[in-house]
């Protein structure tokens, strides 16, 4: 079979069969498709042989490139081994090994565990560990505008992006919300600075938790930045303030970092950005260098030992997924952490944070660039119709993901977040296809925006 004819069968298939996340499928099934066969560093390859950057990580998971030696071997290793054996009375070794790890690495006093197989998982088992902690005392808990945390019930409870939560509104629990400081277009209107704006944001938080802290089980975030809302990148500052005033109205700490995590705002941890030690450290995506749905909810000792019970009433967190510290995800994830410190990946990071930096600094002066926002390898180009009144695009317009199938034309495959063009390519990524990937963009913006002129 030609390669072309092999592409028109699996893609009458996937259309047929394939119901994609996130997707309009009735604009999918009109569409032609790019089926991806193969990756290779920071390529992507599809049937036809075409190659693509993957501007975006393959949804923010791959780290250190596609077909990184290190962990294709790891895992074919352990399929010799044994592929799937269950944590439900009994251990498994990689899943011992990388727990290990994982506490080493970890902001302090997180040592404690707990598996699960994404990001969604991750912040669920947070937030029932937080509600069993206070007993049930504590039924609600407290989140920021803007924020994406999944998309289970208990993850939309939290979360507060409408397209993806208000269907459901009906069937969540009840949770307040806090300003995030998207300083941009500032939630609490506190001015042009973003000083006024982090603090207008702080003092909004103080007075939830001073009416409500008592009855918060705990306080969800995305430490530094807001991935799913557009990467909206808070002050400095603001993560610190945030623990303070949960440490200071005795509410739990959750930080989720499924997207920031493993060097993406250019420290191992958002949270270590800033010196902060969160109750609940979720973690996915590039836990596993991209490779594998693997996911953890890591806690302190002081939290576990609520779930003990006592000898004569002995107690659980009677929670799990089949797949909890599968073997092959968690040997992949050692190989991931171990190939951060073999190839010094966050020292080598740095330059190319600052060569991005310097790349997207001239995009400001694209008309139709409202604000660049970067931190460390995550970005985001807002666009907007109207540059000096902010005004948006009106939605139908589709600028967003115009833009993206844009550059796709040209070679690489980013994703929008509305008229957010979203850029963050793996930490892997070479100096070259930095420049790449930004010349690409910035011909895509121009493009399409110009064309909406005419
Ligand atoms: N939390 C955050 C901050 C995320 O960005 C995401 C996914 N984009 C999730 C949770 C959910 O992760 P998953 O899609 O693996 O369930």
């Amino acid at each position: 079979m030609t390669d072309t004819k092999k592409t028109k069968r699996l893609e009458r298939l996937d259309k047929l069969h394939v119901w994609h996340p996130f997707t309009r499928m009735l604009e999918w099934e009109k569409e032609s498709q790019i089926i991806i066969e193969r990756g290779e560093g920071c390529h992507l390859i599809d049937t036809e042989g075409r190659r693509y950057l993957d501007g975006v990580s393959s949804l923010w998971t791959n780290v250190h490139g596609h077909r990184k030696k290190e962990i294709d071997d790891a895992i074919k290793r352990q399929i010799d081994k044994i592929s799937h054996s269950t944590l439900l009375g009994l251990g498994n070794v990689p899943s011992i090994e990388l727990a290990e790890k994982l506490v080493s690495i970890a902001p302090k006093g997180l040592t404690k565990v707990f598996y699960s197989d994404n990001g969604g998982t991750a912040v669920e088992v947070a937030l029932k560990m937080a509600f069993q902690f206070w007993k049930g005392k504590r039924k609600t808990f407290l989140s920021f505008s803007g924020a994406y945390h999944g998309d289970t019930f208990g993850g939309m409870s939290v979360g507060e992006i409408d397209v993806f939560v208000e269907r459901y509104r009906p069937l969540l629990f009840k949770s307040y919300r806090a300003p995030y400081p998207y300083c941009y277009r500032c939630p609490v209107k506190a001015g042009k600075t973003y000083p006024a704006c982090k603090m207008a944001c702080l003092d909004e938080l103080e007075s939830i938790l001073k009416k409500h802290g008592k009855n918060t089980a705990a306080c969800i975030i995305e430490p530094l930045v807001e991935g799913a809302a557009g990467m909206i990148t808070a002050p400095s500052g603001f993560l610190k303030g945030v623990r303070r005033l949960t440490r200071k109205y005795g509410v739990l700490l959750i930080a989720d970092e499924v997207a920031t995590g493993f060097g993406r705002t250019g420290r191992m941890f958002a949270c270590q950005g800033e010196g902060v030690a969160p109750d609940f450290l979720c973690l996915a995506k590039g836990l596993s260098g991209g490779y594998l749905p693997l996911a953890a909810t890591l806690t302190k000792k002081k939290i576990y030992s609520e779930f003990l019970g006592t000898g004569k009433k002995p107690d659980a967190f009677y929670h799990g997924h089949t797949y909890t510290g599968n073997p092959l995800g968690c040997v992949s994830a050692i190989a991931n952490i171990g190939i951060f410190k073999k190839e010094r990946t966050i020292e080598k990071l740095q330059p190319k944070i600052r060569l991005l930096e310097k790349l997207l600094e001239d995009f400001h002066l694209l008309k139709h660039v409202g604000e660049v926002r970067q931190k460390g390898i995550m970005c985001a180009i807002e666009l907007v119709e109207d540059r000096d009144t902010k005004k948006t695009y009106p939605p139908d317009l589709r600028i967003g993901k115009r833009v993206c199938l844009e550059a796709r034309n040209d070679g690489l495959i980013i994703r929008p977040l509305g008229d957010n063009v979203v850029v963050m390519p793996p930490l892997g990524i070479n100096k070259r296809e930095l420049r790449e990937m930004a010349s690409v963009i910035r011909r895509a913006i121009e493009k399409v925006t110009e064309s909406e002129k005419a």
